[in-house]
């Protein structure tokens, strides 16, 4: 799938007439839950393309019915993480799923503390260590890298497991600037997939002109 995108230093924003098109009925606040979970998966299909182009492939000899050919495959040796932030990067990880079944998830766990923003963790299925870390290649899901405290806590976690920063990609719907340089002051060579970059955050960390709060608008849990 095609998809042509903005580069910068590891930041891919991918423009699309699909991404805006979808982008425009997440943002609107009249767009029910069940059309907002529609355009996200439309979306993040797209963004999954994009954000698997790391990873190793192997030649291998394969017969058609008509001949040998070379083809080129997923390398076998790679270990492939999905693991979506608890709990609107659930939003994303059917997609992700479906690109890469071979893939393992583990969930984080880190809510935001609406007073301080901070993120607070409260779960994660992270085994202790990876067999092969310079293989194990980690796509981390939140469809809104809003302050950058969620990412950076995950990113943290395989770091700490030695997973080399240009092998880890955050992948999000919509990013604020301050949150991509927040992940980029700590992990300079993190790879950040996103369909827009927006103009800020608000004063309670939200993204403006962003679509609101990405949980409850697809899972139908509005506030108040
Ligand atoms: N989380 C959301 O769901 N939306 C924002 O705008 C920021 C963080």
């Amino acid at each position: 799938m095609k998809c042509p995108s903005n580069i910068i230093e590891n930041l891919t924003v991918c423009s699309h007439p699909l991404i805006s098109n979808n982008l425009a009925i997440l943002r609107n606040k009249n767009t029910s839950s069940e059309i907002f979970r529609t355009a996200v998966q439309k979306i993040a299909q797209i963004l999954f393309y994009k954000a698997t182009k790391n990873l190793p492939t192997d030649k291998i000899i394969i017969e058609t019915p008509m001949m040998s050919t070379q083809a080129e495959i997923i390398a076998p040796d790679a270990e492939i993480i999905i693991a979506p932030i608890l709990r609107a990067g659930l939003v994303f990880s059917d997609a992700a799923l479906e690109i890469l079944p071979q893939a393992k998830i583990h969930h984080i766990g880190l809510y935001r503390d609406e007073e301080t923003l901070k993120p607070v963790p409260y779960y994660n299925n992270l085994p202790e260590s990876f067999k092969s870390p310079e293989k194990t290649f980690i796509y981390l899901l939140d469809p809104m890298l809003a302050t950058g405290g969620s990412a950076l806590a995950a990113i943290k976690l395989f770091a700490e497991m030695n997973v080399p920063e240009k092998n880890i990609t955050f992948v999000s719907l919509i990013s604020s600037p301050e949150g991509i340089e927040k992940v980029r002051s700590k992990f300079k060579n993190i790879n950040i997939v996103t369909a827009s970059v927006d103009k800020g955050l608000n004063d309670v960390g939200y993204i403006l002109p962003g679509l609101g709060d990405a949980g409850d608008r697809a899972f139908n849990t509005p506030k108040g």
